[in-house]
């Protein structure tokens, strides 16, 4: 089978000549979950913002990223707009720091979903209000009414996952979106990421330098 993602001789270059990566060579197949182990420094946020084409202007990025047919590495800005969100969905460290704080929880989902699927606002509304219901339902209405400051962490955490797996993703990609939280948010956090992977049958690549953390999510594992 074809693999999800292909990455082939990748380097990076930050301005200032600092080498985060050197030649990485991965690849993901379709469904599979894929564990990044590295220290602090290996690179693992580089890696990611790389594939969803995230890094700072000025970043000398070399080799091969093909998700399904697309060469991400040549793929013009607009392009990557559609990849993003529906091809490749992005959880950065800190999740919640990723949420806007002046816009409720149900505008971002909407937002997302505004990007890959023509609807009409109220449609677009409702598809979000449905989204919630899925990772919130005892309380959806209020979360969904809530700006960032309103929730609790862990709140805040299950706005971000609804809001990356939004769009039904073909792959995953989660920079240890659990280093922040407390050890039971965590497990709270990660069984929710297992269960929603499972059921939509989605790729995902997880880096952390958590080897337990790791096992607990992917089924192969590779180092930086
Ligand atoms: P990890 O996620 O594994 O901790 P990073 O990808 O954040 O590693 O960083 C890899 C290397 O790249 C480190 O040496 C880091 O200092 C450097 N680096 C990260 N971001 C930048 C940047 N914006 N500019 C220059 N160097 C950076």
């Amino acid at each position: 089978m074809a693999p999800r993602l292909k990455i082939a001789n990748l380097s990076v270059t930050y301005a200032g000549a600092v080498t985060a990566l050197s030649g990485v060579n991965l690849e993901v197949a379709p469904g599979e979950a894929l564990g990044v182990f590295g220290e602090s420094g290996a690179g693992k946020s580089t890696l990611l913002r790389a594939i969803v084409r995230l890094l700072p202007a000025g970043t000398l990025v070399e080799g091969s990223i093909r998700s399904e047919s697309v060469e991400l590495l040549l793929e013009p800005e607009d392009g990557m707009r559609r990849v993003r969100g529906r091809g490749v969905a992005y959880i950065p460290q800190a999740p919640s720091e990723a949420l806007n704080p002046v816009l409720t929880a149900l505008t971002q989902v909407a937002e997302v979903l505004r990007v890959h699927f023509p609807m009409t606002r109220a449609a677009l509304r409702e598809a979000a209000m449905e989204r919630l219901a899925r990772f919130f339902p005892e309380n959806a209405t209020r979360i969904a009414h809530a700006y960032p400051h309103e929730l609790s962490g862990g709140e805040r955490q299950r706005v971000v996952i609804c809001q990356a797996l939004c769009a039904s993703p073909g792959l995953l990609l989660a920079d240890e979106p659990t280093s922040a939280l407390d050890s039971v948010a965590q497990l709270e956090f990660l069984r929710m990421l297992r269960h929603e992977r499972e059921r939509a049958g989605m790729s995902l690549i997880f880096v952390s330098h958590d080897r337990a953390v790791l096992r607990f999510v992917t089924g192969r594992q590779v180092s930086l």
